[in-house]
């Protein structure tokens, strides 16, 4: 049996595995939160072998893809979804108008208390662009 399918079918016997393949796809380096690190070596495997990449890229959901294709348009997945995943009660920003300038601001400030702009993002330190990070 070939490399790639002993990791591939140890890989198919894993209960986690349909949870946790968009992780296994984007990720590199392993799994963070594979305790026992039972999987550690077919998931290393996956991540960078060309022919296996592909493979797990086929099981992936259309979903998850698209997700993905926008996600990393942005400058790290917090930033997006405090602009395009927030829910109530969650902080939500929004690129405004600001006396002609765009300027990214919290939308529902009222709600949260807090009127803050921001030019770099508060998560990753990122400067912010002026204009959306996926243009519409
Ligand atoms: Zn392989
Ligand atoms: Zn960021």
């Amino acid at each position: 049996m070939s490399e790639c399918v002993k990791h591939r079918k140890s890989l198919d016997t894993w209960e986690a595995f349909e949870r946790l393949i968009d992780v296994i796809w984007l990720g590199s380096g392993g799994l963070p939160c594979d305790k026992d690190g039972k999987y550690k070596n077919d998931v290393l495997h996956v991540q960078t072998c060309e022919s296996c990449k592909a493979w797990i890229e086929e099981k992936v959901p259309t979903e998850i893809k698209k997700r993905t294709e926008r996600l990393k348009k942005y400058c790290c997945p917090v930033m997006f979804g405090a602009v395009e995943e927030s829910r109530d009660g969650e902080l939500n920003l929004k690129l405004m108008n600001f006396q002609g300038d765009p300027v990214w601001a919290v939308r529902n400030f009222d709600h949260l208390g807090s009127n803050l702009l921001f030019s770099y993002c508060p998560w990753c330190g990122s400067k912010l662009p002026n204009k959306p990070f996926i243009e519409t």
